[in-house]
């Protein structure tokens, strides 16, 4: 078992994003989840039922890919249990190899729009072209368990960020802090898209051109996600679905499911 990480460090980043999401109130009450990949099959996690603007580093638990707790457990997280939401955050490890850090939050900005019905298949804001691409919004799934695992199973390997239709959002990335940058990216973009409907509605668009400028800057910097194309396309107009981007996200699947299965 490969370490990637320094544990005690990472515990210390979790209960920091932790408090940043109730400051920021991306969170209330024992809502959201934070997680972290230790190695190629433990799961640095919150736990079910804690305040998670008010975690200590120990309070942190470790879990198996089947959401079971292993490791040295301590007299603060003796008695804690995983959340019923773990399985979405495992589901994202499983299918992408690449992800060190899922974030799940109840940003409310983000979660009004998908209950108005305002998609985020918008090229209206720079930060959200460069960062988060086109964002996908699930259908009503109930917030726990199997129903959350399902709703993003089929999105996760091409989008960093997903919207829970009524719930709350899925980030992920390389490492949890980036995870949770993208969850800041996603409501401070769903803020400035919803004023932009209290004032009326968009009166212009950034050019196609300027568009594909940003695309480039998402390709540049690492970001871009199998079947960027073809979504940029459908949702901006802008572009054109390469020949190859089937192929591509078919290579993407394919390697991901050997990496599962023989890992
Ligand atoms: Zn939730």
């Amino acid at each position: 078992m490969v370490a990637y990480v320094n544990e005690r460090e990472l515990r210390e980043q979790i209960c920091l994003i932790g408090q940043l999401m109730h400051r920021n109130q991306y969170i209330d009450g024992a809502s959201g989840n934070i997680s972290a990949r230790l190695s190629d099959d433990r799961i640095l996690a919150t736990p079910s039922g804690l305040a998670k603007g008010f975690m200590t580093p120990d309070q942190l638990i470790i879990v198996n890919m089947d959401g079971e707790r292993v490791g040295p457990t301590t007299s603060a997280n003796a008695h804690l249990r995983p959340t019923s939401e773990l399985m979405m955050h495992l589901e994202c490890y499983k299918q992408r190899p690449d992800v060190m850090g899922v974030v799940h939050a109840h940003p409310p900005t983000a979660i009004a729009m998908t209950i108005a019905g305002i998609d985020f298949g918008q090229c209206l804001v720079p930060e959200m072209v460069v960062i988060l691409g086109i964002i996908p919004t699930t259908p009503y799934a109930t917030p726990s368990g199997v129903e959350n695992r399902d709703a993003i199973s089929r999105l996760i390997l091409e989008h960093d960020a997903i919207m829970l239709a009524y719930h709350g959002s899925l980030t992920v990335a390389k490492d949890v802090w980036d995870a949770y940058m993208r969850l800041e990216s996603l409501e401070h973009t769903a803020k400035i898209l919803f004023m932009v409907h209290q004032l009326g509605g968009p009166k212009s668009s950034i050019s196609p051109d300027q568009v594909e400028k940003l695309i480039a800057i998402r390709q540049k910097l690492g970001l871009a996600r199998p079947g960027d194309a073809e979504r940029f396309y459908q949702a901006c107009g802008v572009g054109r679905p390469a020949t190859d981007d089937l192929e591509n996200r078919v290579r993407q699947m394919v390697t991901n499911l050997l990496s599962q299965h023989y890992s």
